[in-house]
């Protein structure tokens, strides 16, 4: 089985999942011909295309950093949803939410920040107590656009929005360096702040993804935009820039959304590339 767990030179990076989610193709990314999915079949379930709501545990340099935070607890109504289990996976893993010194949110989408908070009685508490969160400043004014927020950031106004109150909130403006070793790198599209989380250490790197893509296919097809991209032509841009990238420094890849743990390189073959899974 793939590692759960990576070393990029002394951060150790562990792979959490709050379970899954899976669509339609033609939901999911309604502008592609179902028949331009033909050659990518392994790629798919039962016809559907399945993403790991996949989140990093960052740890080294004396800190504890957890990068997104899943769809968050299952509702009381729909039990059977296939999601709603990070807390489940730090028990299985053995880490305690206390250990969470920094959460760290890629964008503020919803299977991003579901996780941020709990309430009891109508108050809002961290999930991670000891923590303080990070998000771009951008998306944060994004997500407060009311002809915006319903559609694009349904949780936000108990997921995201509560942390302001709480006095818990760190803002990121373009590329920001988080600790020694991370340095958030500005990835619009997906969102207008979406940002990708460089690890570097003695010379080894990772880059934890986000939502610059949601699946290998997109390694292939990176024109291939969901109708989760916000700005389909700036998703594009950002994400053949970014895989350039990744090819060219071979650098890690965590991918959240990517069959778990989503850890693997971007490599070429044959004049094509192709996502390899360690
Ligand atoms: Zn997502």
């Amino acid at each position: 089985m793939a590692p759960n767990v990576v070393r990029v030179g002394d951060i150790e990076i562990t792979q959490l999942s709050d379970g899954m989610l899976e669509f339609d193709l033609c939901n999911f990314f309604p502008t592609i011909d179902e028949k331009n999915w033909s050659p990518y079949e392994s790629h798919l379930h039962e016809h559907k295309v399945r993403f790991n709501l996949g989140s990093y545990l960052i740890r080294g340099g004396g800190r504890t950093v957890l990068v997104d935070t899943g769809l968050g607890p299952k509702p009381a109504e729909t039990p059977d949803v296939p999601w709603g289990q990070l807390m489940n996976d730090f028990k299985a893993k053995g880490v305690r939410p206390e250990e969470v010194d920094m959460v760290v949110m890629t964008h503020l989408h919803r299977d991003h920040v579901g996780w941020n908070l709990t309430s009891q009685g109508g108050k809002y508490a961290p999930t991670f107590p000891r923590a303080r969160y990070w998000m771009s400043k951008k998306d944060w004014e994004t997500c407060h656009q009311p002809d915006v927020q319903p559609m694009r950031f349904p949780n936000a106004p108990t997921c995201v929005w509560p942390l302001a109150e709480l006095g818990l909130v760190e803002f990121m403006n373009g590329e920001h360096s988080i600790t020694r070793e991370l340095t958030a790198v500005p990835t619009p599209g997906h969102t207008p702040g979406h940002m990708s989380i460089l690890v570097t250490s003695k010379g080894e790197r990772a880059l934890v993804l986000g939502d610059a893509a949601h699946s290998p296919v997109q390694v292939l097809e990176p024109d291939w935009v969901s109708r989760a991209d916000m700005d389909p032509d700036l998703t594009r841009q950002t994400r053949k820039a970014l895989l350039d990238r990744l090819e060219r420094e071979q650098i890690l890849v965590a991918a959240g959304h990517f069959e778990a743990p989503g850890f693997g390189r971007i490599v070429r073959l044959e004049g094509r590339r192709y996502w390899r899974g360690l």
